[in-house]
């Protein structure tokens, strides 16, 4: 049963066959076969997975290429929900929260990171240099600065702005995108959420997954979303595949959501018919919650077949293969 389980690539045969969980086997197209791959959600994902492609297509491994990837939004200052020029928390603290990791589970994380405009590469660091996960707040920007990460002001003028505006009402709400717009070619401040997950697979056939946002704009200092904790924002098993997710992250945390569409892969879904359990099971949940915010996963199997499923119309997600650099695509939704 438990080979039964697993995914086989057929790569000789330019197919490969995944076996569910009641032992029914699915092939899986050959374009799916297709690596290296990288996939990452909403339009900023484009430039992001284009960073990355330079690193896979070099022959380069899934882990660099997640890493230089979300570096992009990071420090794109047009970006208001990831890095640097992020929208700052309720008293005007701007913290961050990212995620690694890779196939063989290997993770690192930082959460509530302030000063630090590269929270991806400090949770990388976590990874490699520490015995620990996840450091937080103080702990973790000391040990970003003792690493070399410059000290930095994170809040520009603009989030200053929109902070002070927002002042004025102090009403905590966050927006849903509820059509797919493309916000690359127009001024930052549109979105006061979102966050970049990413997930690549490299010509070695390994995954690796990378998440990083400013989380909720506005929201109580200390607040941590999903993005940082493994399980929830992003879970990586490279007998499997890979998920991570944007939105809300209260009720993904609530429902392990990256590992469970894993698991749910690993148990022969599709990428794209376990990111759409995932998000039903949250709707389930909490039905009246639900109408009112937004949820997207996204997730790749290790044959580089790729899915991806939210709460509400609006989410997209960028692929990025030797075949097209850059594709947007439109999720599918629930509502
Ligand atoms: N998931 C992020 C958080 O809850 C925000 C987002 O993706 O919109 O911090």
């Amino acid at each position: 049963m438990t080979d039964r389980r697993r995914f086989i690539q057929a790569s000789m045969l330019g197919s490969a066959v995944l076996a569910t969980g009641g032992g029914v086997a699915r092939s899986v197209p050959a374009a799916a076969v297709c690596k290296p791959r990288v996939v990452s959600t909403w339009d900023f994902g484009v430039a992001a997975n284009q960073e990355a492609w330079k690193v896979l297509s070099a022959g380069g491994t899934a882990l660099d290429a997640v890493e230089a990837g979300v570096r992009i939004p990071e420090a794109d200052l047009r970006n208001h929900s990831v890095g640097r020029a992020g929208y700052p928390d309720r008293d005007g603290h701007v913290s961050l929260d990212a995620s690694i990791m890779d196939q063989a589970g290997n993770c690192g994380a930082v959460a509530a990171i302030e000063h630090i405009a590269h929270p991806i590469s400090v949770a990388r660091a976590v990874m490699e240099k520490t015995p620990h996960v996840l450091l937080v707040g103080e702990g973790a920007l000391q040990f970003a600065l003792e690493q070399g990460f410059p000290r930095e002001e994170l809040l520009t003028p603009e989030s200053e702005k929109a902070w002070k505006e927002w002042l004025k009402t102090a009403k905590y709400s966050p927006s849903i995108n509820s059509e797919v717009k493309d916000f690359r070619n127009l001024p930052g401040g549109a979105r006061n959420h979102d966050t970049i997950g990413m997930l690549a697979l490299d010509a070695h056939g390994n995954l690796s997954g990378a998440c990083t946002t400013s989380g909720m704009a506005w929201k109580l200092r200390g607040r941590v979303g999903d993005s940082p904790i493994i399980g929830a924002g992003l879970y990586v098993d490279g007998e499997v595949g890979a998920a991570t997710s944007t939105g809300v992250g209260e009720e993904v945390i609530r429902n392990c959501g990256s590992f469970l569409v894993v698991e749910l892969m690993r148990q022969g879904r599709s990428p794209q018919d376990a990111c759409r359990e995932a998000v039903e099971r949250i709707i389930r949940k909490k039905p009246a919650t639900a109408k009112e915010i937004q949820v997207g996963f996204l997730a790749m199997n290790r044959a580089g077949e790729v899915g991806a499923w939210a709460i509400q119309k609006g989410f997209s997600y960028a692929v990025c293969d030797a075949v097209k650099q850059d594709a947007l695509i439109p999720g599918k939704s629930s509502y």
